[in-house]
């Protein structure tokens, strides 16, 4: 199954790439090659969501001793995604956008690098 692509309106978007969306890997229209990505930021804040709820969820089931809170978390991780996949559709993102994203990760990561340097020096 495929997906319509915001741009030419073909249904031009694979499945995998439209879950795998965001704004430093958009999904790629096989007929105009260019760029879309889960509106409104979907998948970036589903990430930050799950990763954060693991911590959190997973602490209260370890601390109470229960799976309760890891089942709501986990239900939460695999419902979600199909929601998105067939609910959410996708918002064309200019090829500009991905570039100053990309940059700005390589920024930071190389800040971070540069501190850690650091520290490994001066220590
Ligand atoms: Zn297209």
């Amino acid at each position: 199954m495929t997906f319509i692509c915001p741009h030419c309106n073909h249904k031009s978007v694979s499945h995998f790439s439209k879950f795998l969306s965001f704004e430093g890997s958009p999904a790629t229209c096989s007929n105009c090659g260019k760029h879309s990505i889960d509106a409104n930021g979907v998948n970036d804040s589903y990430r930050q969501i799950v990763s954060f709820g693991l911590i959190v969820f997973g602490a209260l089931s370890l601390f109470t001793q229960t799976i309760l809170y890891f089942a709501i978390w986990f239900a939460f991780t695999t419902i979600f995604p199909i929601y998105s996949l067939y609910c959410v559709p996708l918002e064309p993102i200019e090829t500009e956008k991905v570039k100053r994203y990309r940059s700005k990760k390589l920024v930071s990561i190389g800040v971070f690098s540069v501190l850690v340097l650091l520290v490994v020096i001066f220590e």
